[in-house]
């Protein structure tokens, strides 16, 4: 069987289990996305504690039935449809655009987005060994689904409003790549000292964004960018907003992409945003809670990484 029907065959049986394994499975499907909102991954495990949750869990390098199934889709789709074309990619410094569209429609990229909005509607393990799995074939695809499955679609499911739900995630786990943008040229470690600047418009309808971001992977190929921009520089990390900003938006320019000496098939480029408007319905969230956000989603992203550097291992 082509690796495609193995992984589709795999991913539909997952599917058509799903609510039934759910209730049955051993592991309780804990991540930050399983609890409230704005809870992030440790106090959630610390609430599986307090309910008498670990006397079920399984430990965590025990994976229940749909978790090992998922693996064996992705493992089989990467060593058939992606491996072919590692050293062309590489070479090139280029993701295929079909490779992109294969993660798209074997549910790669939405992996934790509910059925409801198009997505797999699985756990965060299940997001991991995705990753975990691209990265034995090749890194540099595994930080694009990796990048997209847990920063940016992760973040839009816990703070979005309904509407920005609505609008993005059924897009997320279809067909638009999506872009993290945090780091500039004096802010990296320090990630608050951002100089990028949201100004809202006297009507309070729409931002202006200013500034420059350096190092962001997947901005060639995204549709769309988390950016993090400060609304009010007067109350410092107070002040910084999360927006969703559409790549085809006037004054988005995306620059020249790093000469790296690994993931080169990865594009890691500067972002300029140059007096770009964004509707305030782009806001992730509420307006000055963008630092709380990053530190939030930044947790599960290291873990993301971490699986990354466990499949480079394998
Ligand atoms: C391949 C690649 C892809 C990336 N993709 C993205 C992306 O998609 N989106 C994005 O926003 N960013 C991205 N980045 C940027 C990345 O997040 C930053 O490189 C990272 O935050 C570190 O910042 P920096 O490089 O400025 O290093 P610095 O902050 O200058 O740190 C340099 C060193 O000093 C240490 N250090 C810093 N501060 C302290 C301190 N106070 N005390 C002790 N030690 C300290 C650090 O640990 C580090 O070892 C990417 C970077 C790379 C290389």
């Amino acid at each position: 069987m082509a690796a495609n029907s193995v992984c589709r065959v795999a991913m539909r049986r997952h599917f058509a289990r799903n609510a039934s394994s759910r209730r049955l499975s051993a592991r309780p499907t804990y991540g930050i996305g399983t609890y409230a909102t704005d809870r992030h991954f440790s106090s959630s495990v610390l609430q599986d504690v307090d309910q008498g949750g670990l006397d079920h869990r399984m430990p965590l390098t025990t994976f229940s039935e749909d978790e090992e199934m998922v693996r064996d889709a992705v493992r089989a789709w990467a060593n058939q449809e992606l491996k072919p074309f590692v050293r062309e990619m590489d070479d090139d410094c280029k993701t295929r655009p079909d490779v992109i569209q294969g993660l798209f429609d074997h549910g790669f990229m939405g992996m934790e987005i509910p059925e409801k909005w198009g997505g797999s509607g699985m756990n965060f393990t299940s997001a991991c060994l995705v990753v975990e799995e691209l990265s034995r074939v090749d890194p540099s695809v595994s930080i694009l689904v990796d990048i997209h499955n847990t920063l940016t679609n992760n973040a839009v499911r816990f703070w979005g409003s309904e509407q920005l739900k609505e609008k993005w995630l059924p897009r997320l786990a279809s067909n638009c790549v999506s872009s993290f943008a945090l780091s500039e040229a004096g802010s990296g470690t320090d990630a608050f000292a951002m100089r990028t600047i949201a100004n809202q418009s006297e009507d309070g309808s729409y931002f202006t964004l200013n500034g420059e971001k350096l190092w962001i992977s997947n901005s060639r190929e995204a549709g769309v960018f988390l950016v993090f921009a400060n609304a009010n520089p007067a109350l410092k990390h107070k002040g910084i907003t999360a927006f969703m900003v559409d790549a085809k938006t006037e004054g988005v320019h995306v620059g020249k992409p790093e000469k790296k000496l690994g993931l080169r098939a990865s594009s890691t480029c500067p972002v300029i945003f140059e007096n770009v408007k964004v509707d305030s319905e782009e806001v992730l969230g509420e307006v000055g809670l963008g630092y709380k956000y990053c530190i939030n989603i930044l947790n599960e992203g290291r873990i993301g990484i971490a699986s990354q550097q466990i499949g480079v291992g394998k």
